[in-house]
């Protein structure tokens, strides 16, 4: 069977990790993997229960960082943690990082100074990054034009931004990843960037338990869903999805270096 690459979901969250038998066997039965999950919420505890998981099923990565939600609890100890984490070989990625002033459930100087640190971790330790951007697209431009995108590249996950964002990301050599959220009926200048993007930067995912794609809205998500998007994906770039998912995992599977299984 094609399989389709989940380039971002919360395995360790506890609304999956209760059923993380189902979820998986689920998603294999849709075609769905490999998968990068990320821990990065809450404590370090979600990261080490996330690259345990990973350990433990060969299609299942990981990626490890403090979500900007949480970039105040961004100390040294933390992140010498992550570094800790990263030694396993199932680590692929330092994530989610970022910046989102839309909620702004940790104050915009800590989530700056969480960002230079992620993207100083991610190049020292040769990873690509996972970048959350959430209404504050200029300013994570900004930070990345400081210090630099790591050398191993980055994913602008659950992209919102606008047209103009996109290219200054993939400008700075990000590949960009939609989530459920393009299947959503009020998304339409979403819609309109994701046929800008070149096929050879281009991902999807779920972001589950978060954003489940029409018609499961409201209900939790998981990565069985992910041809949903998918097919929304394809269709608005006037692709064949069989041929598209065959095209975004090569494009995860570039850029995380999976090897194959
Ligand atoms: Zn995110
Ligand atoms: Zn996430």
């Amino acid at each position: 069977m094609a399989s389709l690459c989940d380039s971002h979901c919360h395995l360790a969250d506890e609304r999956i990790h209760a059923d993380l038998a189902g979820v998986l066997d689920r998603a294999a039965a849709a075609g769905v993997g490999p998968i990068i999950a990320v821990g990065a919420i809450d404590t370090i505890e979600t990261d080490r229960l996330t690259v345990d998981i990973a350990e433990h099923h060969a299609g299942v990565h990981a990626a490890i960082g403090v979500h900007p939600h949480d970039a105040a609890a961004c100390d040294e100890r933390r992140l010498d943690e992550l570094r800790g984490l990263a030694r396993s070989a199932k680590v692929v990625a330092i994530g989610e990082s970022g910046l989102d002033f839309h909620y702004l459930r940790s104050p915009a100087e800590a989530q700056e100074q969480a960002l230079r640190r992620h993207l100083e971790l991610a190049a020292s330790l040769g990873l690509p990054i996972v970048i959350h951007c959430r209404d504050a697209e200029q300013r994570l431009l900004e930070i990345v034009r400081e210090i630099g995108a790591p050398s191993a590249g980055g994913v602008i996950h659950c992209f919102t931004g606008d047209a103009v964002a996109a290219r200054d990301f993939l400008g700075l050599g990000f590949y960009i990843s939609f989530s459920g959220i393009v299947t959503f009926k009020n998304a339409g200048s979403l819609r309109a960037v994701v046929p800008l993007v070149p096929e050879n930067r281009l991902m999807v995912e779920t972001d589950a338990p978060y954003l489940a794609p029409e018609p499961f809205r409201g209900r939790r998500n998981e990565p069985a869903y992910l041809p949903r998007t998918l097919e929304i994906v394809a269709r608005l770039r006037g692709q064949e999805p069989a041929a598209l998912a065959a095209i975004v995992s090569a494009n995860s599977a570039r850029l995380f270096k999976l090897s194959p299984l």
